[in-house]
């Protein structure tokens, strides 16, 4: 055996190696296909990776910081969802039918209250916190070092103590540029473990397991991020694009780059518009003119400095519509 599988669980931090002439390519496709998956966290974990990426932070040393609580939260929802509302296992159960360490955290907590099983998002907020303080231990033993040891250290660094993960722009590159690919490649061999570990168990196929898995990650209420918005930037009286007159409480939230290419939901993203606007845009990105005027906002109001050109860039290559305008007149 040349290379060692499914180690790194303890480790306590990882640091990024020189990956200047890695092949990524080569370092995923090791974890994904060959990697030892003695449950499904590790395609979980990349997809909360993902889910996160845009929302990193560049440190003055050029790095891409990320909180493992972020990452943990879009894990634990997806997680979740998939064990909880969806009832798609996803560890092979031993011989005393017992299932992985977080999918248990969350059954434990459906039967102390079988109201529970709905979406991770409905949840009331204590109990969000009470499954993050459960999952989150499982999440930094048996996660974060797993993925790090398979990928031989060459996407990220991590620190347990430091609660972060840091990317360099080499790993930061491949990840984005590519991301829409290794999130569809991550959801069919993700796919394929459930189907597998269904079998295993002689358990009845799920119906439309794929579209189940796919929609683990949900959009959420957007209403405080709307709040926090006309907070921040004092009221939403025009449409951002047509600049439409929005009566109190008409004006919708806009991700500027789609919601389907990022994933997540950071206020720098957002703009008013009207129902019209929002709904002709749907998951395209704006003209450059546009992007340039949400840059401008973002700065005026520290909202943080994301070349939203590049971002542009970046979810066209992924396939991302660009150009978009609003109607005239
Ligand atoms: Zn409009």
């Amino acid at each position: 055996m040349g290379k060692m599988y499914g180690g790194g669980h303890r480790l306590k931090e990882g640091e990024l190696k020189d990956n200047s002439s890695a092949d990524f390519f080569a370092c995923l496709a090791h974890s994904l296909f060959e990697g030892k998956h003695s449950a499904t966290y590790k395609f979980g974990f990349l997809k909360s990776l993902l889910d996160n990426l845009f929302s990193s932070e560049k440190g003055d040393d050029g790095l891409f910081y990320l909180d493992l609580r972020t990452i943990a939260s879009t894990f634990v929802t997806i997680y979740w969802n998939a064990v909880v509302l969806y009832d798609i296992p996803q560890m092979p159960m031993t011989s005393e039918g017992k299932t992985s360490g977080i999918a248990r955290v969350f059954k434990d907590m459906l039967s102390a209250n079988p109201l529970l099983k709905a979406p991770f998002e409905s949840l009331r907020t204590d109990v969000k916190i009470e499954a993050m303080k459960k999952a989150y231990p499982v999440f930094k033993e048996n996660v974060i070092g797993a993925f790090y040891y398979d990928t031989e250290g060459l996407i990220y660094g991590f620190s347990k103590k430091e609660n972060c993960l840091w990317l360099n722009q080499n790993s930061m590159d491949f990840l984005s540029h590519h991301k829409s690919l290794i999130d569809q490649v991550n959801y069919y061999e993700w796919l394929k473990m459930c189907e597998k570990i269904l079998k295993e168990h002689g358990l009845e196929p799920i119906p439309y397991l794929s579209t189940k898995l796919e929609e683990i990650t949900k959009r959420v209420n957007l209403q405080p991020f709307k709040e926090a918005l006309e907070r921040d930037c004092g009221g939403n009286n025009i449409c951002f694009y047509c600049g439409k007159p929005l009566r109190k409480g008409e004006g919708e939230l806009d991700h500027v780059i789609p919601w389907s290419f990022i994933k997540s939901d950071p206020e720098w993203n957002f703009v008013f518009a009207c129902r019209s606007c929002n709904n002709g845009k749907r998951d395209a990105i704006p003209s450059t003119e546009y992007l340039d005027l949400v840059q401008k906002r973002n700065e005026r109001f520290n909202l943080g400095n994301h070349d939203m050109r590049a971002l542009a860039r970046i979810a066209a290559y992924n396939g991302v519509k660009t150009g978009w305008k609003p109607k005239k007149g």
